[in-house]
């Protein structure tokens, strides 16, 4: 671990990702929801931050079943030995079911179609399958509508008594959670009953009924059911910006300066010469672009803490780098410069990145690319 730390401080840019922040965010989950496991989402890498150390994290901070988009995101964790349950739910016809089931990975089905293709993946694996029968309770995105839930059940419940699947789970997600009061947040939690009850009257008995993301397993009781999924909240980031929850961000995004120097006023700086220097002063080069998902649209707009300061990024957001303006203060290649973290050094956050883009903290988090280092802190990885 020191040696792997040693070697990555002469990295240009790194993402440093505090595991101890990823437990106590878990932490803060697990007391808000008390009885109800844990499922800590990890699709995208882990939010961005690297989809093994952060499934080690979320297991140490007592998540008790973890949550991914893809069928390869879910291998991706039993290849590293992780051996919880593990619940994926965004695939189309074609995809290898079988392996899935006979790595054991619970599978999400949302229409009578993927009922039919898991129980068959199940004969071909020689295994039960798992199945999670997802809701579409009012997002419009997957799920099963509720003209069409009696026949998913049906389906789900005939693959069952031929021995095929296990119904382990009914589930659905949210639209509006981040918007507390929002009237779709009543509506979803009565459709979603409406399902649970319908199904438990045929004759499913779920292991765990689920509906809840980060916002609602913060400040939606009816929502906790037996599990919940939180995601961005575990990477300390607050789903609900304004409101703080207790959360640690965990992300740090660093660079070093690769290059400084004096300039004369007048001067056009990166591409288009979008920024033009007032006065003398002092330019530094920060070797991160939009290549590694520093958004273009942060020209000119975006800050960032250098030589004890935020500093504005001084003209276009390059592939590779873009640049600062610091004036006359003293600045030097190999100077850390920070993009976004916790905040506590007065470093903007990824919240604040988000708010100056129009976006959210998730887009900010997901996008830093495969080229930056990911190290980490906190405990063992
Ligand atoms: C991404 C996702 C979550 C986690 O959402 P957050 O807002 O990050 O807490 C939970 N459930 C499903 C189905 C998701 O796609």
């Amino acid at each position: 671990m020191a040696a792997t730390l040693e070697r990555m401080v002469n990295v240009p840019a790194t993402a440093r990702v505090d595991l101890a922040a990823i437990r106590h965010n878990v932490g803060v989950l697990r007391e808000t929801a008390v009885g109800a496991e844990v499922m800590v989402i990890v699709k995208a890498d882990g939010y961005g931050h690297g989809i093994v150390p952060v499934a080690h994290a979320a297991l140490a901070g007592g998540a008790s079943r973890l949550g991914v988009a893809s069928l390869a995101e879910a291998l991706t964790l039993r290849r590293a030995a992780v051996d919880v349950p593990l619940l994926c739910w965004l695939y189309g016809p074609g995809e290898p079911f079988h392996e899935a089931v006979a790595a054991d990975i619970d599978l999400s089905a949302s229409s009578v179609g993927q009922v039919e293709e898991i129980a068959q993946a199940a004969v071909r694996a020689g295994r039960t399958a798992r199945l999670h029968l997802k809701a579409d309770t009012g997002l419009s995105r997957n799920g099963v509508t509720a003209a069409e839930w009696p026949s998913v059940v049906d389906a789900a419940l005939r693959a069952h008594a031929d021995g095929q699947v296990r119904v382990v789970g009914l589930w659905s997600h949210m639209a509006c959670a981040d918007e507390p009061g929002h009237p779709s947040i009543a509506a979803q939690l009565k459709i979603f009953a409406e399902a649970v009850e319908l199904a438990e009257k045929a004759g499913v008995r779920p292991e765990v009924r689920h509906l809840a993301n980060s916002a609602a397993t913060l400040t939606i009781p009816e929502a906790r059911y037996d599990l919940v999924r939180p995601g961005i909240a575990a990477y300390g980031l607050t789903p609900i910006p304004g409101r703080d929850f207790g959360l640690r961000p965990a992300m740090t995004l660093t660079g070093r300066l690769v290059n400084v120097k004096r300039v004369p006023p007048g001067t056009g700086v990166s591409y288009g010469h979008r920024y033009v220097t007032e006065r003398e002063t002092t330019l530094g080069l920060v070797p991160l672009g939009y290549a590694d998902g520093i958004p273009r649209s942060g020209t000119n707009l975006l800050e960032v803490w250098a030589a004890g300061r935020r500093r504005r990024i001084a003209g276009t957001v390059c592939m590779d780098q873009f640049v600062i303006d610091v004036g006359d203060d003293v600045i030097e290649a190999g100077d850390e410069v920070i993009l976004f973290g916790p905040g506590d050094r007065g470093e903007p956050t990824a919240q604040d990145w988000a708010d100056l883009l129009g976006t959210i903290s998730y887009e900010i988090v997901t996008r830093i690319g495969a080229r930056v280092p990911r190290v980490y802190e906190g405990s063992p990885a």
